[in-house]
Order: C-alpha cells, then structure tokens, then sequence
C-alpha cells in the first residue's frame, strides 16, 4: 500500500464502503477580485483538495479535506497537524527532500534539491488527520429539490432513499405508492381515488401543463432571437442568454436524449 488513503469512505460510482487512495492533492484555491477588476486564483489557506481512486472500483473522485488541529496517535498521545497548504501537499503527496533519505552525503541530494516519493514505505491512513468535507461527484442519491414538492411526497421520497440500495423489493413499492400519490396529487382528486394507478397516471400526464409551459417559452426564445438576428438596439443581457441556453438544452433533451434514455430504461425492466 504505496498511497495515503481514507478509509471507510462511500464511494460515489460503486456505493461500496472502501478505501480511497490519494492519488495527487493540492491546497484548495478560490477566485477572489482584484482592484483592477481583474480576478485571480488564490489558496484559501484552509482545506486540501485530494483527487482519489477508489479501492473497490478503481473510480476517481476528489475529496476535499479539512486537516484537524491534531489527534491522539496511537500511543495516547496528542500529535498537532500544522496548519500549513504547502505542508499538507508534501505530506499527501508523499514528497520527500532525498537528502532526507540518504545517511551519508550523496551528490544528488548534495548539489541540488530534488524530491522522491519513497516507495519502500507505506502510506498511512488518513482519517485521524482530516475530516472530509466535500465529494465530487457527490455520494448522495439524485433526488427532486424538496422545496418543489408536496411535503407528504418529499417525506415519503426520504424513506425510500433510505431503501434504494438496501432493498429492490421495499424500493419498487415505495416507488409504486409515490407514483400514486404523485398523480392523485396532480389531479387534486378530480378522480376517485379508487381508480387503478394505470388510469392515474394516464389522466395526471394528459392534464399535465408542462408542455404548454415550455412551448410558452420556446416561443419567447425564438422572438428574443429574431431580435438578436436584426440587430435590435436592445442588448441581449448575459441572463437572456443563458435563459436561451438552458431552454435549448431542455428541448434537445426533450426530443432527443428522453425517448433514448426511456426506451433503454424500458428495455432494461423487460
Ligand atoms: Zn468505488
């Protein structure tokens, strides 16, 4: 075991509790303004960003690590961890001064000053020194923001995200009854509730507004752009243009990424 590693780490790709092995780290950076008005990238002196390989899946992550004021070694012992970027680079990345290598004066570590990761010696185990604040990608399910849905809904979404990867069985009722709810919802009880999920789900697509929502403002985009054609003297704001952009994602997505991705997750469930 060459690298530093995390141990006991949800990996984000295979959702195993592995080790993550630290394959390069450096101190975290943020932009911050210049009074020119220009920006630049500095180091926020504070956390360590680790780009890490999981040992289950081989899957990269990065890992951003906060290094803790200290911690009892194995002794019993209180170790202080300096609070140093340039520090916490040489450490994670296992970089060593070869003069220190060395017991004797050497004419590569006398004449200039290199750097080695010595590979006879084990990486240690990292979870003592930092604690792990931030996951890309994250570890977390994929889930509909809370704040767009019916709190009942939202409610029952949080159990089965409890389930998903413990259960199929408890998992795909949840789904079932959430999808029930979801549509009874919709149609505020236009329909009796005893009516099968099958016509449910029917009526709760075919009222849905959804479509005359997006056509409302593709047809918005389209006279903003006949605008930005005949050079309007209107500016077109960094706002519109990225209202454009993210409509022109959804109606690609729409018409040509959905039908793929739902025939395939159909294909998958046959
Ligand atoms: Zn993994």
């Amino acid at each position: 075991m060459l690298l530093h590693q995390i141990r006991d780490w949800t990996c984000a790709h295979c959702r195993a509790i592995a080790e993550q092995h630290v394959l390069h780290a450096a101190p975290e950076v943020e932009k911050v303004p210049l009074p020119d008005g220009h920006e630049k990238w500095q180091e926020t002196g504070e956390r360590i960003r680790a780009f890490v390989v999981c040992g289950n899946c081989r899957q990269p992550s990065m890992l951003v690590l906060q290094p803790a004021k200290g911690f009892f070694n194995d002794a019993g012992h209180f170790v202080q961890v300096i609070q140093n970027p340039a520090a916490h680079r040489k450490f994670l990345n296992r970089m060593r001064p070869l003069r220190d290598l060395f017991d004797k004066p050497n004419p590569l570590t006398t004449e200039r000053m290199y750097w080695a990761v010595p590979a006879n010696e084990c990486g240690e185990v990292l979870n003592k020194i930092y604690t792990v604040k931030q996951q890309f990608p994250d570890s977390a399910i994929q889930r509909p923001d809370a704040e767009h849905l019916p709190a009942d809904i939202d409610q029952e979404l949080d159990e089965l995200v409890q389930v998903l990867h413990v259960s199929p069985r408890l998992t795909t009722i949840a789904c079932r009854r959430i999808l029930e709810k979801a549509c009874k919802t919709k149609l505020k009880n236009a329909f009796s509730p005893k009516k099968p999920l099958r016509e449910l789900i029917d009526a709760a697509l075919t009222a849905l507004e959804t479509t005359r929502q997006i056509s409302d403002w593709a047809h918005q985009l389209r006279i903003l752009g006949n605008e930005a054609v005949h050079e309007s003297d209107e500016p077109i704001t960094a706002d519109e243009a990225q209202q454009a952009y993210d409509l022109t994602r959804l109606m690609l997505d729409l018409l040509f990424a959905y039908p793929v991705k739902i025939a395939a997750l159909r294909n998958e469930s046959v």
